[in-house]
């Protein structure tokens, strides 16, 4: 096979990107938007020994899973992958890799996950147009320049920094499109620059909206290549006039870096935070701080958390707690919770939610993880005359990269009685997995759940307990 040959192929697996595989006289070939059980023309773009990447260039035979984009940019958008499979299979193909990587890369029986693995949680309930469609609550566009010098705002073309535009996202909320369009248009009259990356010029690098789907609150945030945003008092006065806005803030990012957010926020209207609810739980929110973007889905993610840890008069460690979501839904159910988070923001936005529930059994700790509970286990041991601290339920929600060797051993040395995993990759997850279970620990239970229908990436919650000496 060569480079620029053209020939018919059908798709017969799919790979973790969402990428369809196929294979000719034993040469695998991915294909980028090709469903499994689609026979299509291709044009291989990239040779290697015995595997090769293609183009779709034209579908012969659409599979039996094969459905419309409702978005006309779904394919050439980095965003969503699998928006042309159908939802029951997206949700297949989710549970399947998520078992896949805990059987590969964690060791866990095949019987074993066939016992315990509970299905998936899907959002086929809240479907439009079969599949579920406008779940995120927080939007994030880069904001660029045409060719005539116009302000665009849109997407990164899959693993490209070229911005295409598109301001309606199938996955966000209405309002956003509203929003960046008058935003653009406020640019191009005030003729305020969008940022330009190879340059390190120009003053708008992304527009960040958050939308609390019960409150209806909006926060629009404005990442800046500057100290301030001329004219922004405009800006504001145009802004403001959306019903529901809360907040309206400038984040200040002048580093050459493809890191979104910088670390310093200032607010031009309104408040800092918007506030939502998950459950009967409510939240304040501010940029930096990170918050799950689909809030249905996130409402059955906690409780199985909660379910996992158990409820009653337990000390509970939940690390890695952003705002302190999973913390205060422990709390309620009259856990004594300790939460820990790296990003001092958050974890101001965490004591606060404390006491805007009137929570009272929770304390957070700012700090990475990996250095709070090691340090807290010494310590403990040293002004406890040698007795080691205990933990009956350590929650983890790690970010993709999973947990620190130095974080898990110390989980380990607190002999909780159970670990509640919640996880964003499950390739992390399965690593981890392994460690604790040759550890001591044994995976009992185990859910996927869609929290980003449409794009390959997939929650999953694992509960480990003690094995019996
Ligand atoms: N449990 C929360 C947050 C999960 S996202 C929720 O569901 O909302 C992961 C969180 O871990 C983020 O808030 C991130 O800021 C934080 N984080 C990343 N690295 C960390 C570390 N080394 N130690 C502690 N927190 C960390």
């Amino acid at each position: 096979m060569q480079k620029n040959d053209i020939f018919n192929l059908e798709i017969t697996d799919i790979g973790v990107n969402g990428e369809g595989i196929g294979k000719v006289e034993g040469y695998t070939v991915f294909v980028k938007d090709a469903v499994i059980g689609d026979v299509i023309e291709a044009k291989l773009m990239k040779a290697k020994k015995n595997y090769g990447y293609a183009r779709l260039v034209k579908i012969l035979t659409p599979s039996p899973d094969r459905v419309a984009p409702v978005c006309p940019m779904a394919r050439k958008c980095g965003g969503c992958q699998i928006q042309e499979m159908s939802y029951k299979k997206q949700l297949e193909f989710k549970e399947k890799k998520v078992r896949g990587n805990l059987a590969r890369i964690g060791g866990v029986p095949e019987e074993l996950l066939d016992r315990i693995m509970a299905p998936i949680v899907g959002m086929e309930e809240s479907a439009y147009l079969g599949a579920p469609f406008y779940y995120r609550n927080k939007a994030q566009f880069p904001v660029g320049e045409d060719k005539e010098g116009n302000p665009i705002a849109g997407f990164y073309a899959g693993r490209t920094h070229s911005i295409i535009p598109n301001t309606s996202c199938a996955l966000g909320v209405e309002v956003d499109e509203r929003i960046l369009n008058l935003i653009l248009d406020f640019m191009k009259e005030y003729k305020i620059k969008p940022y330009n990356e190879t340059a390190h010029e120009g003053i708008v690098r992304h527009v960040l909206i958050r939308y609390g789907f019960r409150t209806k609150e909006i926060m629009v945030c404005l990442v800046v290549n500057a100290e301030k945003l001329p004219h922004s008092e405009i800006l504001v006065g145009r802004l403001a006039e959306i019903e529901g806005m809360t907040s309206i803030t400038l984040n200040v990012n002048k580093d050459r870096t493809n890191v979104i957010l910088g670390d310093k926020v200032k607010l031009i209207w309104g408040q800092e935070y918007i506030t939502d609810y998950i459950g009967n739980v409510k939240y304040q929110i501010s940029p930096l701080s990170f918050y799950q973007v689909n809030p249905v889905q996130t409402e059955r993610l906690y409780r199985l958390a909660v379910e996992y840890a158990g409820a009653g008069e337990k000390t509970v460690w939940d690390l890695y707690c952003g705002i302190g979501t999973i913390s205060l839904f422990l709390a309620k159910e009259r856990c004594r919770v300790y939460g820990v988070e790296v990003v001092p923001q958050a974890v101001e936005d965490a004591r606060n939610n404390a006491r805007l529930n009137g929570i009272e059994n929770v304390e957070f700790f700012a700090g990475k993880a990996e250095e709070v509970l090691p340090e807290y286990y010494e310590e403990y041991e040293k002004s406890h005359g040698g007795e080691k601290a205990h933990a009956d339920v350590i929650v983890v929600d790690p970010p993709r990269k999973g947990c620190e060797e130095e974080l898990l051993r110390t989980m380990v040395d607190m002999r909780p009685e159970r670990i509640v995993y919640v996880s964003c990759d499950s390739a992390t997850l399965a690593r981890d997995v392994k460690y604790l279970r040759e550890r001591g620990y044994e995976m009992v239970e185990g859910r996927a759940v869609d929290q980003f229908p449409h794009t390959v990436h997939v929650e999953t919650v694992a509960l480990l307990t003690k094995k019996a000496q």
